[in-house]
């Protein structure tokens, strides 16, 4: 199915859900794409299955639905738009996933951007280059190989060992298509909307990376652009190092949940002599920490791209909890912001 300008493979879906005799779905949209949601349920509705749209504003399969499809009894919930294996179950809920590809082929905007950066002498003849992507690109990553060739460069492209992942693609917290063969490369394209990505590839790899937007059409140096964010880090740690008390954030979401780590982490921090409070809330947010006034700095327990976030909302001190050794240490001359990225979401 074409919406708008994303291809959903949702035909194969509703044979399923025939099979299964299912009449009913939750359905779960990026933010981004909620726009799109009409199509879908007509579509959905003219093959005799009713829906209903999840708001909860999903960041990744770390963040799926299942509270509000099982307050509702609705059986299936449709994911869409993140990488996944085809399908999970969780609790007595089935959770049924579809990519969405943005339908516009970025291989000649790389072409071009790459061409650009030879004339900046940032590239040459024979560089070789990595090549990484979120999942709305990856069906075009053969076409930018191509592309590459044409211009006489060496793509490089490998995967992530993660259930359910293309080749060539990256999440906020997974890179390992890009770690793997960072000794092998000059340089690392990051094919992505917007900067998150590009800039969570930067902090984890010692190799520049240039991220291409396929939707502003525009590219950005991200290894340069982290350098304020490591700033930005590094003030935040400074000001964490002054608390005495502590909140431990625990994020309820089905696939952010780590209350071990919580745990350990807590479990230091007092034996250091720090007061220390386990907290657990269904979104990190600045309202909600703000309610918590006797904790003098957070550490988070959820989701890692908090820490690539404008945190100026916050009035607090937010530490990730790779960062809480250097507060620990009292020492932040060895900071690196990778540490902001050490987590991996639990999904079963
Ligand atoms: S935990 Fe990972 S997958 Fe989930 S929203 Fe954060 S970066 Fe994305």
């Amino acid at each position: 199915l074409i919406v708008e300008d994303y291809e959903i493979p949702i035909e194969d879906i509703v044979r399923r859900l025939k099979q299964l005799l299912i009449n009913r779905v939750l359905v779960q949209l990026p933010n981004g794409l909620k726009r799109l949601y009409p199509k879908i349920r007509d579509f959905l509705s003219a093959h005799g299955i009713d829906s209903v749209l999840s708001l909860r504003p999903t960041w990744g399969i770390c963040d799926l639905a299942i509270p509000e499809a099982k307050s509702l009894g609705i059986k299936v919930v449709l994911h869409i738009g993140h990488h996944a294996p085809p399908e999970c179950r969780v609790d007595s809920v089935r959770v049924i996933f579809l990519t969405s590809t943005y339908i516009i082929d970025p291989s000649k905007l790389v072409y071009r951007i790459v061409k650009e950066l030879m004339h900046r002498n940032m590239l040459s003849t024979g560089s070789r280059v990595g090549l990484t992507c979120t999942i709305q690109h990856c069906k075009y990553l053969s076409n930018i190989i191509r592309e590459l060739k044409k211009l006489e460069i060496d793509p490089i492209v490998s995967r992530s060992n993660k259930n359910g992942m293309m080749l060539g693609q990256v999440l906020g917290c997974d890179y390992s298509a890009a770690t793997s063969i960072q000794n092998e490369v000059d340089m690392f394209i990051c094919v992505a909307g917007g900067r998150f990505h590009a800039l969570g590839l930067a902090a984890t790899v010692d190799v520049p990376v240039i991220g291409i937007d396929p939707y502003m059409k525009s590219y950005f140096n991200a290894s340069k652009e982290l350098r304020k964010i490591i700033a930005q880090r590094l003030f935040i740690l400074s000001k964490a190092m002054d608390a005495n008390t502590f909140g431990i954030v625990l994020c309820s979401k089905h696939g952010q949940l780590n209350l071990k780590l919580a745990e350990t982490l807590k479990e230091r921090l007092k034996s250091l002599g720090f007061d220390v409070y386990l907290l657990v809330v269904d979104e990190v947010t600045p309202e909600r920490l703000d309610n918590i006034p006797w904790v003098e700095a957070f550490v988070s327990t959820a989701c890692p791209r908090l820490a690539f976030e404008d945190l100026s909302f916050y009035r607090k001190p937010v530490l990730n909890p790779g960062e809480v050794k250097y507060i620990i240490r009292r020492d932040l001359s060895t900071y690196r912001l990778s540490d902001s990225l050490i987590y991996s979401p639990v999904i079963s």
